[in-house]
């Protein structure tokens, strides 16, 4: 998406005017594709998978995807076979623990902006090992390595209160942290000058969610 991010970066009406146009599907649309395409996992029921050539040769000029997700880098996590999407349907952001660092939320906007999408997800997991370490650093008070310190900034406050709590079972309070950093990272997005706007003009809608490994499923927090 090169050339057309720099243009989204240098003037956001000039970008808008070369999007594509069938994206702009509502919010609540995109939330339930993503809730039938989750139950189409969960079931063991994919219809998106097959086509993928046709697929593919049919979006070489342009792409629409429906929704964006922000989600963990792990490899169980793969949003498209999650919501049994195909190529061009999600726009998405990975790192570890599904942080809102500048260049995921730059990357979010522009998928607002010049995508036209309306949803974004922000899909946190169980035993996500990047919340994990943060919740570990913050109680033995220890930074976690060079660069990996960008994503403990950016996770710990979200789930500082709960590491300093500690609930009653340490398989709980890792739950309770996954939970509690997708909520925060949500909200951060919320807090985006682009973001905020469209949210408040009921353009666009910001969720938080959690995917369980064992039922595959994913349940949609806010
Ligand atoms: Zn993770």
């Amino acid at each position: 998406m090169g050339a057309g991010l720099v243009a989204a970066l240098r003037g956001g009406d000039a970008a808008r005017a070369a999007a594509p146009t069938s994206a702009g599907v509502s919010p609540s649309a995109a939330l339930a594709r993503l809730r039938a395409g989750n139950g189409r996992f969960v079931n063991a029921a994919l219809t998106n998978q097959n086509g993928l050539t046709e697929r593919r040769l049919a979006l070489t000029g342009h792409q629409a995807p429906f929704a964006a997700v922000l989600s963990c880098s792990d490899s169980r996590v793969p949003p498209e076979l999650i919501f049994d999407a195909s190529i061009g349907d999600l726009f998405v952001v990975r790192n570890a623990g599904n942080v809102v660092t500048p260049a995921a939320l730059g990357t979010l906007e522009y998928g607002y902006g010049a995508l036209g999408i309306k949803l974004i997800l922000v899909l946190g997991h169980e035993k996500c090992g990047a919340v994990s370490a943060t919740y570990d650093a913050i109680r033995d008070k220890k930074p976690l390595p060079p660069n990996l310190d960008v994503l403990q900034r950016a996770i710990e406050p979200g789930i500082a209160q709960l590491a300093a709590a500690r609930a009653s079972s340490e398989q709980g309070a890792l739950h309770a942290a996954v939970v509690a950093n997708a909520k925060a990272q949500a909200a951060n997005l919320r807090k985006s000058a682009v973001l905020g706007a469209a949210i408040r003009n009921g353009d666009c809608t910001v969720v938080a969610a959690d995917y369980g490994f064992e039922a595959g499923k994913v349940s949609f927090l806010t």
